[in-house]
């Protein structure tokens, strides 16, 4: 399939500011693929070579791409990095490299979407000593035979700046229309997706086997599973309710999410957003090797910071020192972790997930009580039916270090990917109207003045509607960062910076620069208000209004676990707006 294809779908993308229009173009692209490049087409278009979990990175340096193109167009590299310095932008750099090209190879080779693969597959998996070169060359060789535009993408792609706004949400919707003609099986493909994490693969399946087959996709070890989470729940009356007045009650830890897999000697663990962590945890890592004897198994924890003289758990940043690419030997004895883990999804061979809360909690104990360590550890858990008795174990849950509490529901199942009452959060009953903090991802930036001028002086926050796939405005943050956090946020920043509101963004208030929707800050406000400005949960109370965070404040978190899609979305903010009336009634 000519690249060609591709990229007028990609232009035309990225002239649109209309979700529905891009979900328009995905379909007519899928169309066009034939069923052998279905897979690597899912990954491109999500701007990766494969799912998250493998890991297949380009991330190319600049330097390396400006010489393939002065390789490749015959212009000097002065001259090249003349037009960088102008353009600020290596894809567009790449395009008029390629337009005043001053020599022509006589013998070109087609550039298709399987050679572009390709050649970014070898580039990525290209490593030690002479690599450099070896990418430099396959890098020249495709620029050589590309037309400026297709160019200007492969450069885009290399740097990992394509930013094209695409959700796997639209992704799915356009895979449910091109191959089925009908939208509402975007939700069978969503749950195989759920299971496997892997989009290629699905569609793969999807286009060869029709939408039927993806009933028959399970979970399985080395593949990580989506996880669940858990909806907000008030106090221990409301947990009770929800729970058929018979709950499990888990302390909720706070730390890093992991998903343990183990298949014969192969260890890995993942995120929460799904990518492979074991790296950071070798520690863990030789644990399950050494002690688990099941031959393959999948289950879930959470990593917590530990004193390295006691047992006691130590705040969240203090993982930070664990996420480190360098010295993490060194580190691992100065910052000590626990997992606590809390479910089992599979063993040896069998997908537990349809088992209910209190056989999984079994299978758990029968099978890891006896391998506890300072490293691995099971979550207490407590069967109750009386709320003094979540009360009881909040206090307590508190005083060991814990955010609050887990209230599970003792006969549910797990379901990958759901936000359900099967799992509930209770924290501390704050004397303050807004109950919890909120996680919010940044959308857009103002610059500041002052001691601030040259970095941004406030950032625009968004919340996560889940019904139109959006990221609607609800506060603009400028206090409780210090000039560090600042600093690390503004550098972040700079790889998700648009030339204009993302599609997925739903926001008045002009910018001074706006942003690819990633990065999640953890925030605490005063309250929540009606807002004419703000458009998260528009029309929800009253017609015209939108919902805003009074006096906003970071809290210091960066939430680097959480992908946008996991910040707090309009229903939780609808619902906590609501409590606060209620509680202004009460009190
Ligand atoms: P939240 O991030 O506030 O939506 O809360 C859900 C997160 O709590 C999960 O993703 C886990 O990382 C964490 N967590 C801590 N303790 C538990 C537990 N006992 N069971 C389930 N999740 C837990």
């Amino acid at each position: 399939m000519d690249f060609s294809i591709l990229v007028e779908t990609f232009e035309k993308m990225e002239k649109t500011t209309s979700r529905l229009m891009l979900t328009d173009f995905l379909v007519d692209l899928f169309k066009k693929t034939p069923e052998n490049i279905v897979q690597q087409m899912v990954y491109l278009i999500q701007g990766k070579l494969g799912p998250d979990f493998i890991g297949l990175e380009l991330g190319i340096a600049d330097k390396m791409v400006i010489k393939a193109i002065a390789n490749s167009s015959g212009l000097k590299l002065s001259d090249i990095n003349k037009i960088f310095s102008k353009t600020g932008d290596l894809g567009k750099t790449s395009e008029i490299a390629l337009e005043n090209k001053t020599q022509t190879t006589l013998i070109s080779e087609d550039v298709s979407v399987e050679r572009v693969y390709d050649i970014f597959n070898k580039i990525s998996r290209s490593s030690g000593k002479g690599s450099q070169m070896t990418k430099i060359r396959l890098i020249s060789s495709l620029l050589n035979d590309s037309l400026p535009n297709e160019g200007k993408y492969i450069v885009k792609f290399l740097i990992g700046n394509l930013r094209l706004g695409i959700a796997d949400y639209s992704l799915m919707d356009a895979l449910a229309i091109a191959f089925t003609d009908n939208k509402s099986n975007r939700a069978v493909i969503e749950k195989a997706y759920n299971q496997i994490s892997d989009l290629g693969e699905v569609a793969n399946k999807l286009y060869k086997n029709g939408i039927k087959s993806l009933n028959t996709i399970r979970i399985e070890p080395l593949k990580p599973v989506r996880p669940m989470l858990a909806e907000r729940v008030l106090n221990p009356r409301e947990a009770l309710e929800r729970g058929n007045n018979r709950v499990a009650l888990e302390y909720k830890l706070d730390g890093e999410r992991a998903q343990i897999h183990k298949k014969k000697d192969q260890v890995n663990l993942y995120s929460r957003s799904l990518e492979n962590i074991t790296s950071y945890y070798p520690e863990l890592k030789k644990e399950f090797a050494n002690k688990i004897k099941n031959n393959s198994i999948i289950l879930e924890g959470e990593i917590v910071p530990i004193g390295a003289e006691n047992n006691q758990i130590k705040p969240f940043q203090e993982l930070m020192h664990r996420k480190r690419k360098h010295d993490i030997e060194k580190n691992l004895e100065k910052y000590p972790v626990s997992l606590f883990l809390f479910d089992v999804l599979y063993i040896d061979g069998d997908d537990v997930t349809d088992q209910s809360y209190l056989k999984r909690r079994k299978i758990l104990e029968n099978n890891l009580s006896n391998i506890e360590t300072r490293k691995i550890r099971l979550i207490p858990n407590k069967i109750v039916s009386q709320e003094r008795e979540i009360t009881d174990y909040l206090d307590t849950a508190l005083k060991i270090g814990a955010e609050g509490l887990m209230v599970k529901q003792t006969e549910s199942v797990y379901r990958a990917g759901a936000r359900e009452y099967a799992w509930m959060k209770l924290k501390k009953e704050y004397d303050a109207d807004l109950v919890d903090t909120l996680d919010l991802v940044i959308i857009g930036a103002l610059f500041g003045k002052g001691r601030r001028t040259g970095k941004y002086g406030a950032l625009l926050l968004a919340i996560y509607d889940s019904d139109t796939d959006s990221f609607p405005s609800v506060c603009k943050v400028g206090t409780g960062f210090t000039d560090e956090v600042l600093e690390t946020i503004y550098n972040e920043l700079k790889k998700h910076i648009l030339s204009h509101k993302h599609p997925r963004v739903s926001a008045t208030p002009n910018m001074d620069v706006w942003f690819e929707p990633k990065i999640v800050l953890e925030i605490i406000g005063s309250e929540i208000t009606l807002s004419p400005l703000h458009r998260a949960g528009l029309n929800s109370i009253k017609e015209g209004y939108g919902l805003a965070i009074r006096f906003p404040k970071f809290t210091g978190k960066i939430r680097s676990d959480k992908l946008p899609e996991q910040c707090t979305t309009t229903r939780e903010l609808v619902e906590m707006y609501h409590e606060q009336i209620k509680k202004r009634e009460i009190s």
